[in-house]
């Protein structure tokens, strides 16, 4: 309910669903997916004694066949998606100079907030779905019927970070007709007690691989996982698509780091660009209020609910305040970027395999149809009261 929505750091007790996960994946007639968030693979460990900031990617993997999931699919496939849908929307607005900030749309209690307290400015939020969703839809209306089968015969499980996911997956928006996106969201700490559960020594198992097409990910897409992330990844999409040349310095470390309020100016292509990334909601009514104003200087704003993002997000290992476990997350994701061969969301090859067998162009009628979504004023609702 509402109180699950606008509480991030998941202080309220949160609805366990392992049972259901678990009849899942025994369905008969059904065909279980499962995908995992960014910043799960840096925080399992801690569940499991490795020290924080463990990459764990490849015994995920393997834990989640041993599971019985029948496609192990990644997160961070959909996050590449979500740059190129973002950044085009992105680039649209400039070009258009209207509604503008474009505001980050891949936190559900951001978005719940916004919807609750600034009615007036549901223009702004990207109309992009959260990684999350996107690959809800991706999983039922491209890769399921490339199998041979309908959306309904699919059930997508996320292994999520947070708590506000699980409240996300059931808005009416996010999905097709009757059948939503996502059937059942798991945190962090329910995904290592299942492992538990299931009697899986975590800490022996091999490094194995997503399964694909829905598994092949650039490092744009780990660093969501990190406040200024998503930010940061589809500027590297963005710079490139408007000046066509080669972005040089890939990272943008002004809006990397933990302070609450992130700035940066980028020159591209004699366009002064303002951009600014912020975590937790305390720092996001301070934006808004300016942005409602008129008095706000930036184009894009990146916001996240919890205090340095899904990293510390209310659904992973408990960390207790102590920022050195958070800051060991961040930079393992960082780690993780840089190491990766491929790191601009638009070099993505299964990406490029998308568009060139389903959406056709980024922001086509397609897209829309299956990546967008839409928000509601949710000002007069009890929670505001
Ligand atoms: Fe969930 Fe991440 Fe938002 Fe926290 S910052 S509420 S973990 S999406």
């Amino acid at each position: 309910g509402q109180c699950i929505a606008v509480c991030p750091t998941g202080a309220l007790s949160e609805v366990n669903n392992i049972p259901k996960v678990w009849d899942s994946i025994y369905e008969k007639g059904k065909t279980c997916i499962v995908q995992i968030a960014p910043a799960v693979r840096v925080a399992l460990g801690e569940e499991f004694d490795f020290p924080p900031g463990t990459i764990t990617t490849g015994k995920i993997a393997s834990a989640l066949r041993l599971l019985g999931f029948k496609y192990i699919f990644d997160t961070n496939y959909t996050a590449d998606l979500t740059i190129i849908e973002e950044a085009s929307e992105f680039i649209n607005r400039l070009k258009e100079e209207k509604n503008l900030p474009i505001l980050t749309s891949c936190c559900p209690a951001w978005i719940n907030y916004l919807e609750h307290h600034y009615p007036d400015l549901l223009h702004l939020p990207s109309t992009c779905k959260s990684p999350q969703e996107m690959f809800g839809s991706v999983a039922k209306n491209y890769f399921a019927p490339s199998i041979g089968l309908t959306p309904n015969d699919i059930t997508v499980v996320s292994i999520m970070p947070c708590v506000a996911k699980k409240y996300e997956c059931s808005r009416e928006q996010l999905g097709q007709g009757e059948t939503l996106d996502v059937d059942i969201v798991i945190t962090t700490r329910e995904f290592a007690k299942m492992i538990k559960e299931a009697g899986i020594d975590f800490s022996t198992l091999p490094e194995e691989s997503f399964d694909n097409p829905l598994g092949q990910s650039t490092g744009a897409a780990d660093i969501f996982g990190a406040t200024g992330g998503v930010l940061e990844a589809a500027l590297r999409t963005a710079y490139e698509w408007i000046t066509e040349d080669d972005l040089k310095d890939i990272n943008f470390i002004d809006v990397r780091g933990f302070e609450g309020i992130k700035e940066a100016s980028l020159d591209i292509n004699g366009l002064v660009i303002n951009i600014c990334a912020a975590s937790n909601l305390g720092n996001a009514k301070k934006l808004m209020d300016d942005v409602r104003n008129g008095k706000s200087k930036y184009h894009i704003i990146e916001i996240m609910a919890c205090p340095s993002g899904c990293v510390a997000g209310g659904g992973q290992p408990y960390h207790g305040g102590d920022y050195d476990k958070i800051k060991a997350r961040a930079c393992a994701l960082y780690k993780i970027d840089e190491n990766k061969p491929l790191r601009k969301s638009h070099g993505n090859p299964s990406i490029i395999k998308i568009y060139d067998d389903f959406f056709g162009e980024p922001s086509s009628i397609c897209a829309h149809k299956y990546l967008h979504t839409t928000y509601s004023d949710k000002s007069n609702s009890f929670a505001n009261k």
